[in-house]
């Protein structure tokens, strides 16, 4: 592994996003002196939060996987995660509603899994499954130690006994492909292949390691925690505190100070040099090379960057409360290739919506006044790649989307709103990220493992990454291990614990 080279003391940290939490946690406990600045004025980055006439609502993530990975983060400054956040695993994870009128229950629990399948699908499909959960455990096995949780500088360092498994596996097949060896009925197929979005990708383009995403979510299981998800930054930031780290929050940086080809410090807005060994970047890397760095720094492989989709988030407080409410829904649409094809290759919106509907007040009542809930709606949308003018068509995607829920059984949503949010593509890019993708570039096969970004400068001696688009990747685990990834650059130890 490729390392800082020089004095590795004080580290400067610009974000305080999950990606730049788990990095200054890693950093703390290692010894090195640390200083997050953040422009907003609270910790979180897109793990956010809108607070608003006595609703709370998360701005981002509300799937959260892998505890395990955050408590690495507070056992690396000696802390237990349970003292610090109250997780309840979420039983159903979500619950899938289809076309035709049928829905299923995901269940962590392999048995009442299946028996669920077997209820709904079939015996056939029920033992499909305890062969796919069998092959899901293999493949984490293998992928988490060799392909995920590991500085990749070059891809000579994955030729191996791992990688050889995971192509005998059918691991670079498809995804669909793969979950089609398992489950015969189009609806199972569907339920354990579109987290291929999680990734950016359609189900028949994404390769089939990226099942790993729907082990996570599927079978490891889905987390909530008291407060919402934003209690997820506060709770890291409340502890890396504890044990020294500095936050400056409501600090723009503005420059990344690069002299005789090494990070020196950063310059924020009103003109402040803070000086630093090291500068871990958890800022967007591109829009952090275009902005930050020496102009012709981006390595040449940003300039061709195939970004996610993006989405439309409708937040609102009402008084409506679904009969059939699970925490998270997933309400399929009818239409599913063309879904894929319309938001990533054309640039469209979908004209038959799949989408998700996560209601939190529902696991946790105080995010909402008495009698009152908190509804999040997702819809898949494509980036600024597309034809959509976001500002001309935001007021009528939104009555679109509340539209598209009345007929999908919301009934009444649309009339209980008492207080709503929308952000659109639009939104995205003007807090930051470029072509207003909140999931960052695409897990195409070119921006994958040793071809994604790594969590090292090749060109500036002391610049480090982390987030959601350095290897390994986007969403929150994928961000906690990056933050570890930046944090072993930078001490030249393994930190996994
Ligand atoms: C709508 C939505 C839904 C999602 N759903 C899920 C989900 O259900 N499950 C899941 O696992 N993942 C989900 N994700 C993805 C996940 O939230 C992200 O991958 C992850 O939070 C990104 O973390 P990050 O470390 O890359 O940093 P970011 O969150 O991007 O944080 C970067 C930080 O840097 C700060 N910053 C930027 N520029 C500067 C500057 N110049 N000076 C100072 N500070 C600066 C920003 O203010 C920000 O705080 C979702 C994301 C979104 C947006």
């Amino acid at each position: 592994m490729r390392t800082v080279p020089g004095p590795t003391d004080h580290v400067v940290i610009v974000g305080a996003g999950l990606g730049g939490l788990a990095a200054a946690l890693h950093l703390a406990g290692s010894g090195r002196r640390v200083t997050v600045v953040e422009r907003e004025a609270v910790p979180g980055g897109r793990c956010g939060l809108i607070a608003d006439r006595g609703y709370r609502f998360d701005t981002g993530p509300t799937v959260l996987t892998m505890p395990e990975l955050l408590a690495e983060a507070f056992a690396a400054v000696g802390e237990s995660m349970a003292d610090r956040l109250t997780l309840h695993r979420l039983d159903p994870a979500y619950r899938a509603r289809f076309a035709d009128g049928s829905s299923i229950d995901v269940r962590s629990d392999t048995d009442a899994m299946a028996d669920g399948i077997a209820t709904t699908f079939g015996a056939r499909d029920a033992d499909g499954y305890r062969r796919f959960v069998a092959f899901l455990h293999e493949l984490y096995r293998i992928e988490m130690p060799h392909f995920i949780a590991r500085n990749l500088d070059s891809p000579l360092q994955l030729v191996g006994t791992p990688l050889a498994r995971l192509a005998a596996m059918g691991g670079f097949g498809r995804l669909d492909h793969l979950v089609a060896r398992y489950v015969a009925d189009d609806r199972l197929r569907r339920l354990f292949s579109f987290q291929a979005m999680y990734a950016g990708l359609a189900p028949s383009r994404a390769l089939a390691i990226y099942a790993v995403i729907t082990y996570m979510d599927c079978v490891r299981g889905v987390h909530f925690p008291a407060g919402g998800m934003h209690a997820v930054p506060r709770a890291m930031a409340a502890a890396a505190e504890d044990h020294g780290v500095e936050f400056r929050y409501g600090t723009t940086v503005t420059r990344v100070d690069v002299r005789a080809g090494r990070a020196r410090g950063v310059i924020t807005a009103d003109g402040e040099r803070i000086a630093a060994d090291v500068v871990l970047v958890n800022a967007d890397l591109p829009s952090a090379y275009a902005e930050l760095l020496p102009p012709g720094s981006a390595p040449r492989r940003l300039r061709r960057l195939r970004y996610s989709p993006s989405a439309v988030v409708l937040h609102t407080g009402s008084t409506f409360s679904h009969p059939d409410a699970a925490h998270h829904t997933i309400d399929f649409g009818r239409s599913w290739d063309d879904t894929f094809t319309e938001i990533i290759d054309r640039g469209r919106v979908m004209s038959d919506p799949s989408f998700l509907v996560t209601s939190p007040s529902h696991t946790d009542p105080a995010l909402a006044p008495a009698g009152r809930h908190t509804h999040y709606v997702l819809f898949p949308a494509p980036n600024l790649a597309g034809d959509v003018d976001w500002t001309g068509e935001r007021e009528r995607y939104r009555d679109h989307m509340v539209a598209t829920l009345e007929r999908r059984g919301y009934t009444g949503f649309g009339g209980a709103i008492e207080v709503e949010h929308l952000t659109t593509p639009a939104d995205w890019r003007a807090q930051g990220m470029t072509m207003g993708a909140p999931f960052a570039a695409a897990h195409t096969f070119g921006q994958t493992g040793p071809f994604r970004a790594p969590t090292l400068d090749r060109r500036i001696d002391g610049l480090v990454f982390c987030g959601s688009n350095t290897q390994p990747g986007v969403g929150v685990p994928m961000v906690l291990v990056s933050g570890r990834l930046a944090a072993e650059r930078v001490t030249g130890t393994k930190m996994d614990r």
